[in-house]
């Protein structure tokens, strides 16, 4: 059933979006790839992946509304409907409260919140109309619960939890589903100004500030492989999780277990 499916996935030119971009493809769905990479650099990524009847790649600043807005359009340009939205590109900025500026504010919102309500707003009338579709939104554990220093990626990240409840409940008779997932720290290049503070912080090496990390929040002491997020992607866009709808999935070697 899945090989006929097109799926959109944000921010997938590396980290999750990548690994899970990779999953879909290898199980035969037509995907498109998006980032803020040139369209040379992203089309490139997409022909590793697969042939380029089967994957594409659209260029698409998520900071900015209308390219937030266009996005779907030209996704179902190219490929037809889009059923399967995979809300995935987000930013981190870490900073005391009083330190924050709207700049960072705003865009962390824009890009980690408004753009996934955008993006579900454009898709969701044409899953509903074909009966069948799925949103899974790239929350964080940060969307279930704090961390000092993280106040506009905590908003957004908990607004993205809620936005899909409702979301779920909307379509809940459509065979349209909506899900979060909840990833801990996972091995991507978004932690790296976060690890490189650790390490600062401790005069050690990177990898002693991967572990500074870890051991401040993550109990099995290990960053996430992208791959196992990825995973949990596939599982939630198959017919067998056709009755889970409104969670927030925590894959996060326990951190929201203290
Ligand atoms: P990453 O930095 O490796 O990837 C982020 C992606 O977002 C990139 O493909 C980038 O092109 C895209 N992006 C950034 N700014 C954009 C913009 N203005 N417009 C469009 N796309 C833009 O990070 P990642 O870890 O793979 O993050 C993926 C998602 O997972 C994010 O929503 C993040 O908040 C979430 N997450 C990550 C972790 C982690 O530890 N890595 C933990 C919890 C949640």
């Amino acid at each position: 059933m899945l090989k006929t499916r097109v799926a959109l996935i944000t921010g997938s030119t590396q980290g999750i979006g990548l690994a899970v971009a990779r999953k879909l493809a290898a199980a035969g769905l037509r995907v498109i790839i998006h980032g803020i990479e040139s369209v040379s650099d992203g089309e490139r990524l997409a022909g590793e992946i697969g042939d380029k009847r089967f994957v594409g790649y659209i260029r698409a600043d998520l900071s900015n509304s209308d390219e937030a807005l266009e996005l779907i359009e030209r996704a179902e340009k190219l490929f037809g409907g889009v059923d399967i939205l995979v809300n995935n590109a987000g930013i981190q900025h870490v900073a005391p409260i009083e330190e924050f500026t709207l700049a960072k504010w705003d865009k962390v919102l824009s890009i980690n919140l408004t753009a996934p309500f955008l993006l579900m707003k454009a898709c969701l009338g044409g899953m509903r109309a074909r009966g069948w579709g799925r949103i899974i939104n790239v929350a964080s554990v940060h969307g279930l619960i704090g961390s000092a220093n993280k106040s506009a990626y905590l908003a957004a990240k908990h607004g993205l939890v809620g936005l899909t409840k409702g979301v779920a409940l909307e379509m809940a008779t459509s065979g349209v589903t909506a899900n979060c997932i909840c990833p801990g720290f996972t091995d991507t290049p978004i932690l790296e100004a976060q690890i490189k503070a650790k390490a600062a912080a401790v005069g050690g090496s990177y990898q002693e500030g991967v572990q500074e990390l870890l051991r401040e929040k993550q109990p099995n002491m290990t960053l996430l492989p992208p791959a196992q997020i990825a995973a949990a992607v596939e599982f939630l866009c198959g017919d067998d999780a056709a009755g889970i709808t409104g969670i927030a999935m925590p894959i996060d070697g326990g951190w929201t277990a203290q």
